[in-house]
């Protein structure tokens, strides 16, 4: 899942930019999510879920035609990409603000920082250079940063090769861990970096419990494996 933020001041075209992105993405095939940072409540004053709120729920789902859930606290935005990623599987996750974090960014203003790929006036835009936006996109963007930290990419540490691959000096796929992603650990909503021998052996470890019990699910397991452990004192 590769991430990509449309960062800008008000009112110069992010969410115009975004819905372009988007299409263009889903044309060439992708499945593709969008996260929409606000200062504002998204819940509508007198809904019902609203009142749910008010009423001091601390989580509430909509379940109709779509389904959203609303969490009463807001939450980081490695918290949010974890979330996502338990959810569903996605190519591409488009982000409109969060315009400090350290994934690619095309900028609706002038302003440029080492995680600009480009800067685009919105008003000014024709289908083509959509085009080449999202062409940029495919080859400058990441998943989730590992935060490893090992150098072992050449590069002092994660965020220097992710300031790389913005720039094309490198891409992604130079990094192990970036690569290997068949186990995920977290603790609480960190994400703890796991090497590919660590990786393997947990994987090794969990499947080798896994044929030991009598369930039918075992017969072929070619899907996702989820191992919950919490940590509850007594
Ligand atoms: S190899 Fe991967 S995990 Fe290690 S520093 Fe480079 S980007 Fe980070």
């Amino acid at each position: 899942m590769k991430i990509l933020t449309v960062v800008g001041t008000k009112n110069t075209g992010k969410t115009t930019l975004v819905t372009m992105i988007v299409e263009e993405m889903v044309k060439r095939g992708y499945r593709v999510g969008t996260i929409k940072h606000t200062h504002h409540d998204f819940d509508l004053e007198g809904k019902d879920t609203w009142k749910h709120r008010k009423a001091g729920a601390e989580l509430v789902v909509g379940s109709g035609k779509n389904t959203f859930f609303m969490v009463n606290e807001q939450l980081s935005l490695e918290n949010i990409l974890k979330n996502i990623s338990n959810i569903t599987e996605l190519d591409y996750i488009v982000i409109e603000g969060f315009k400090s974090s350290n994934y690619p960014k095309v900028s609706t203003t002038e302003v440029k920082d080492d995680f600009t790929i480009t800067n685009v006036d919105v008003f000014k835009i024709k289908p083509e250079d959509v085009v080449s936006i999202v062409d940029l996109v495919e080859k400058r963007s990441y998943d989730i940063i590992p935060g490893a930290d090992c150098g072992e990419c050449g590069y002092k540490d994660c965020i220097e090769m992710s300031k790389a691959i913005i720039q094309g000096k490198t891409s992604e796929d130079k990094c192990k861990m970036r690569k290997l992603k068949e186990v995920e650990l977290y603790i609480g909503s960190k994400k703890i970096p796991l090497n590919p021998f660590v990786q393997d052996f947990i994987k090794k470890s969990v499947m080798g419990m896994i044929s030991t019990l009598k369930t039918e699910e075992n017969d072929n397991i070619n899907e996702k494996i989820e191992l919950w452990i919490r940590n509850l004192e007594d």
